[in-house]
């Protein structure tokens, strides 16, 4: 039946399938053909930020999973704007890959709001025989998405709740990949990553926005609540309000000083998700890690130019991108 479903299928002749057996789009090839309900079925790219979850995303859903769509899973992404500020994965990295939820809201979002639009989303790219791929490090949304038993008061991840308070039930047939990084190498990366998005036009951006939006004190501080809390946003407010009665000399003490906290929140920003993700995985969530501490290591020495960038890439892809495949292969035909 498996052998020969294509041509009876083409031919547009019916079988009596098994109820475990159904017409399914295969997400590596395209093709359809009979096999197992893909019904329910969805990838969770997990990991703190910075730690790679894009661009492996993009490498499942371009050389490996043609029929996935991507839908972001980052809290402050959701929000238009702030495209540098905030991370946003650029039209060019997507490489035709379709994303959601990303960029797409001028308001801010809730656990209980991602929910119910992510839910919608994930339906219709299941009805479309295709298979949903949620990338982000917003765990409260992960959380707030796929659990069975929500309740919008309870925060789970507040360490004075046991952890017991954490729904293994989910609404989804997930398949959960972390990406992780050894915290000194991320940190490393972080920091690098800081001054590469000053230099790449974030002060720029941060620069227009007060200017278009004003400050938090004003009138229309309202205005982008979401992207407000961004990280940033307020230690960047800091240096655009004092800075215009400053000196050079000043001026450069408090630029550094915004860098330096823009740093070191995003250093607690990962160090929080990795606790998060570790508490669902204590939780019983079936997370399967895969470690890019080494494609990390050697992608900061070519800078150097102590490893070429051919070496790189085929680290990323033997520690990090053959595992992932495998783990979402055997997840398909399970
Ligand atoms: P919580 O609900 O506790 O805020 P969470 O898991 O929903 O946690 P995180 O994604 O960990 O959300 O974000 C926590 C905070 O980190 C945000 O409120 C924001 O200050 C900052 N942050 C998160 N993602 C980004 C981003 N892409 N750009 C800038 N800042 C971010």
């Amino acid at each position: 039946l498996l052998q020969h479903s294509s041509y009876n299928h083409s031919k547009n002749v019916k079988f009596f399938l098994p109820n475990h057996l159904t017409w399914v789009r295969n997400m590596a090839t395209g093709r359809t053909v009979v096999g197992p309900t893909n019904k329910n079925k969805i990838v969770v790219v997990m990991g703190a930020t910075g730690s790679g979850k894009s661009k492996l995303s993009i490498d499942l859903a371009t050389r490996y999973f043609p029929n996935s769509e991507i839908i972001n899973s980052d809290k402050i992404q959701v929000s238009k704007g702030l495209d540098i500020t905030t991370n946003k994965i650029s039209m060019s990295e997507r490489r035709g890959v379709v994303h959601h939820l990303l960029g797409e809201f001028s308001s801010e979002f809730s656990p209980s709001d991602y929910r119910s639009v992510a839910s919608d989303r994930i339906s219709d790219i299941i009805s479309r025989n295709k298979l949903p791929l949620i990338v982000g490090g917003s765990n409260s949304f992960i959380y707030g998405l796929l659990s069975n038993r929500f309740e919008p008061v309870l925060d789970v991840f507040d360490k004075s709740n046991p952890v017991q308070c954490v729904s293994k039930e989910l609404r989804y047939n997930c398949c959960f990949i972390w990406v992780d990084v050894l915290t000194p190498v991320l940190n490393q990366y972080l920091y690098k990553r800081v001054d590469e998005m000053m230099k790449s036009g974030m002060y720029e951006e941060l620069e227009e926005f007060f200017e278009e939006n004003g400050f938090s004190g004003s009138n229309s501080a309202s205005r982008h609540s979401g992207l407000r809390k961004a990280i940033g946003v307020p230690e960047m407010e800091r240096y655009f309000e004092k800075y215009k009665n400053c000196t050079v000399e000043e001026k450069c003490r408090l630029y550094e000083e915004a860098v330096r906290e823009i740093k070191e929140n995003t250093r607690q920003l990962a160090e929080k998700q990795i606790w998060k993700i570790q508490r669902l995985r204590e939780a019983g969530w079936d997370l399967q890690r895969v470690d890019a501490t080494e494609a990390f290591t050697a992608a900061m020495m070519t800078e150097n130019g102590k490893i070429p960038a051919t070496e790189v890439a085929a680290i990323w892809e033997k520690q990090v991108v053959q595992p992932s495949v495998k783990i979402v292969k055997s997840f398909l035909l399970d």
